[in-house]
């Protein structure tokens, strides 16, 4: 702190050193603003926080004229564990990242947002967004990763599991045994709310987001009841609500009617038979099961590959060409529910 600051001090400055904490590495001795979020004092420069912060600038410059220890001094109702995050962004281009977003930190993601949006301090925003985004991505292949994830962990009641795009027996005998409590995914409910709150409102950023919940439906009926969906809007659980009657009224549809599929000459006699009697046989496992059902867009990837599996080719007479052929379309039509999804829920 500078002399000529010193030499302003009053005698309640003298007893603010048992009060506050300064801030080991943001109380800047060459600052020109105290900002205290409860105890923890941060000094910081004027310049540096009005140019990231509009909403910290226009506060500065209406705030009544106090002054500690020389310093035009602001205080904050935020947690000086947030603020500091923010502050780091501003001063360090600390990007902020959480690479999972979990129950476990899903609160500081959520505080860290809040503040960011009341602040108007875009560039925190935007890391959280990102994060949001990549743990309920739009992109499919990443959803399917994710799912294949969570399910070779999660789902011991099915015997078998994706890999390279082949039914494989699942090596994981008791999965679900090693999944850390802090693992448990952030509520999509808790997610929706936060983005509506912090005017996040587009179709990419949201559908994923709904379609986790509407997966998870599973939980209506326990105890919990009314918790599942109690951080939604009104408008939002409408949306879950039709969103799932059409999704599960689609996937219903595709799973009775077998595609048009053009295969080569002489095939129709030869592979169509034995593909038609293998999807009877595993379709009402894999596809209408109450479980899978609920689950369309990994229960097709699942139906999917096993006709890429050679056992099953060779068990059920038909060649690989036409399993590509099915396989394609197959995909095609998954691809296009998923695409189909902002529309189910009504967010476009
Ligand atoms: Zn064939």
């Amino acid at each position: 702190m500078s002399s000529h600051k010193r030499s302003r001090q009053t005698s309640e400055d003298e007893t603010d050193v048992k009060v506050f904490t300064n801030h080991p590495t943001l109380y800047h001795e060459d600052g020109n603003v105290i900002l205290s979020c409860g105890n923890t004092l941060f000094c910081v420069h004027r310049s540096v926080v009005a140019k990231h912060s509009p909403v910290l600038k226009r506060m500065l410059d209406d705030a009544p004229p106090l002054v500690l220890r020389g310093c035009q001094h602001l205080e904050l109702q935020d947690s000086a564990e947030d603020f500091e995050v923010l502050l780091g962004v501003l001063y360090d281009g600390l990007r902020i990242d959480f690479p999972n977003i979990t129950a476990f930190n899903y609160p500081r993601v959520s505080s860290l947002l809040r503040a960011s949006t009341k602040y108007q301090i875009e560039r925190a925003r935007a890391d959280l967004i990102a994060c949001i985004q990549r743990e309920w991505s739009s992109n499919l292949h990443v959803h399917d990763a994710k799912m294949q994830a969570i399910w070779s962990r999660r789902l011991a009641e099915f015997p078998t599991i994706v890999q390279n795009e082949q039914v494989m027996v699942n090596p994981n005998g008791n999965p679900g045994a090693d999944a850390q409590p802090q693992d448990a995914p952030a509520h999509p409910a808790a997610v929706i709310r936060l983005l509506r709150d912090c005017g996040y409102h587009t179709a990419d950023i949201l559908f994923p987001l709904f379609y986790a919940l509407s997966v998870e439906t599973s939980q209506f009926g326990t105890p919990m009841l009314g918790t599942h969906v109690a951080p939604l809007q009104d408008a939002d659980i409408e949306r879950l609500i039709v969103g799932i009657e059409r999704l599960r009224a689609k996937h219903s549809s595709m799973s009775q009617f077998y595609p048009q599929l053009r295969l080569p000459p002489g095939h129709d006699q030869q592979c169509w038979p034995g593909i038609q009697i293998f999807w009877a046989i595993i379709g009402p496992n894999i596809l209408l099961s109450p479980k899978a059902a609920r689950w369309p867009i990994e229960a097709w990837r699942l139906f999917t590959a096993h006709f890429n599996t050679p056992v099953y080719q060779k068990q059920y007479s038909f060649c690989s060409a036409c399993a590509t052929v099915l396989i394609g379309i197959l995909e095609h039509r998954r691809t296009a529910m998923w695409n189909d999804l902002p529309a189910y829920f009504e967010l476009r």
